[in-house]
C-alpha cells in the first residue's frame, strides 16, 4: 500500500525531519558515558516540558506502560479509589482498578462531556476512605478536556493522590502539575510532541512516593516497576533494565525543538490549528462531537459522522482517495477525529484535514459546503 501524502491522525502522528534523524542516529551502549550523559540530558529536557518539580521516570514502552505501571505501584486490594470517567481512556483505567482489587467509586458522564469538578468534591466529602484519583486530561478519543487544574488541589485537600493520563497534553497545552498539585502524570511522545511511540514520561511526586513505599504490593524486579526506577536508577545510577537507546536519541529531539519554540508558543499553535480545524468543520455543516467548544482539547478535533455512514467508510474514503490519514474514535462513538499534534499542528495541515474530510463526505453522498468549510479554516490560520 501506498504511504499517506499527509498524516493527520491523533496519534502517532508525523514526526519532524530532525527527530527522524535522531532516532537514525548510532545504537550505542547504554553504559557508555557519552550515552547517560544524553540520557540525563533527555530527562532534563522532559522535566522542561512537564514544567514539573517531581521525579521523572523514563519507563521503555508506549505511555500505557507508565498507564498500567502507575496504579500498579499504588494500588492495593481493598483501596478506595475514585476513577473519573467521560471517555475510553477514563473507562478502562476504571477496569484496571477494579481488577487490581481496587474498591472503585466512578463517575461516569456520557463520552461528549468532562467531569464536573463539584462532582469529584461531593465524591470525596462522601468517601473520606479514598486514596486515589484518577483522570485523564485530555480524552483523545472523542477530544474533550476534563478540570483538572481544578481536580488536582481537590484531591489533595482531601489527602488521595492523583493519577493523571495526560498522554495527549504534554506539549500541546497548558498543563501545570506543580501549581495543579497532581502526584503521577503519565504522557507519550507520540501526541504533541511529534515523538516516537515507544516510550513512556512519568513525574512522580514525594506523597506517590510515600503511598508506594506503603504499598507492600508495588511491583519489584518487573517491567512495570516503578520502584526498580527509583532505587537502581534515580538512587543507584543502574538502569533495571536496557533503555531503547533509538527512543531516547528520538525524545531529546522532540523534546528540544519544543523547548527551542517555547511551550506556551507551542500552546497557541496547537491552540490555533484546533479553532481552524472547527471552525472549517463547522463551515462544512457538520457537527462537532463534544457537547461544547470549551471543553474541547486543542489536540485533537472529533466530528460526529452524518447519519448513514460510519466512520470506517469515512476514514477508509479519505485515506484511498485522498491520501490523508485520519482517526476514528477508538470507540468512543461514531466519529472521526483529525490531529493536530506537534507538526500538524501548524500551517496548512488543519486546511488539508478538513478539505479532504469534506470532499470524502461529498464524493459519499452528504450535502457539505466544501467552499465555506475551507474558506472558513483558512481565515484562522491567515489571522497574524
Ligand atoms: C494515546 C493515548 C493513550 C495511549 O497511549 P499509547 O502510548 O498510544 O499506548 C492513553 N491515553 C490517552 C489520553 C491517549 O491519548
Amino acid at each position: 500500500m501506498k504511504p499517506a501524502d499527509f498524516t493527520l491522525s491523533a496519534g502517532p502522528t508525523t514526526c519532524s525531519s530532525k527527530t527522524l534523524a535522531a532516532l537514525g542516529s548510532p545504537i550505542v551502549y547504554h553504559y557508555d558515558p557519552m550515552f547517560i550523559e544524553q540520557y540525563k540530558a533527555t530527562e532534563a529536557k522532559v522535566k522542561a516540558v512537564f514544567r514539573s518539580s517531581s521525579d521523572l521516570l523514563l519507563m521503555q514502552g508506549e505511555a500505557v506502560l507508565g498507564l498500567e505501571a502507575a496504579g500498579r505501584a499504588v494500588v492495593r486490594p481493598g483501596m478506595a479509589c475514585l476513577n473519573l470517567s467521560s471517555g475510553v481512556f477514563g473507562k478502562g483505567y476504571g477496569d484496571w482498578l477494579r481488577a487490581w482489587g481496587a474498591t472503585v467509586h466512578e463517575i461516569d458522564v456520557p463520552y461528549d462531556d468532562a467531569v464536573d469538578p463539584s462532582d469529584v468534591e461531593r465524591a470525596l466529602e462522601e468517601h473520606p476512605e479514598i486514596e486515589v484519583v484518577a483522570v485523564v486530561h485530555s480524552e483523545t478519543p472523542s477530544g474533550t478536556l476534563n478540570p483538572v487544574a481544578e481536580i488536582g488541589p481537590l484531591a489533595k485537600a482531601h489527602g488521595a493522590i492523583t493519577i493523571v493520563d495526560c498522554v495527549s497534553s504534554i506539549g500541546g497545552m497548558p498543563f501545570d502539575p506543580d501549581a495543579w498539585q497532581l502526584d503521577i502524570c503519565i504522557a507519550g511522545a507520540q501526541k504533541c510532541l511529534s515523538g516516537p511511540p515507544g516510550i513512556t514520561m512519568m513525574t512522580v511526586s514525594q506523597d506517590a512516593w510515600d503511598l508506594i513505599a506503603r504499598n507492600p504490593e508495588a511491583p519489584r524486579y518487573s517491567f512495570l516497576s516503578l520502584l526498580d526506577w527509583k532505587i537502581q536508577w534515580l538512587e543507584g545510577g543502574k538502569f533495571p533494565f536496557t533503555p531503547s537507546v533509538a527512543d531516547v536519541h528520538g525524545l531529546e529531539a522532540c523534546c528540544e525543538e519544543v523547548l527551542a519554540e517555547g511551550l506556551d508558543n507551542s500552546f497557541a499553535r496547537h491552540s490555533r490549528a484546533a479553532r481552524a480545524c472547527r471552525e472549517g468543520v463547522k463551515a462544512l455543516g457538520l457537527r462537532l462531537w463534544p457537547r461544547s467548544e470549551d471543553i474541547m482539547s486543542t489536540c485533537t478535533t472529533a466530528i460526529a459522522v452524518p447519519d448513514g455512514l460510519t466512520d470506517i467508510q469515512v476514514r477508509t474514503h479519505v485515506r484511498e482517495r485522498y491520501g490523508v490519514m485520519i482517526s476514528g474514535g477508538q470507540g468512543a462513538g461514531n466519529l472521526v477525529r483529525i490531529g493536530h499534534m506537534g507538526v500538524t499542528a501548524n500551517t496548512m495541515y488543519p486546511v488539508v484535514g478538513v478539505a479532504a474530510l469534506g470532499r470524502s463526505l461529498l464524493d459519499l453522498g452528504v450535502s457539505v459546503d466544501l467552499g465555506a468549510g475551507v474558506e472558513a479554516a483558512l481565515a484562522v490560520m491567515s489571522q497574524a
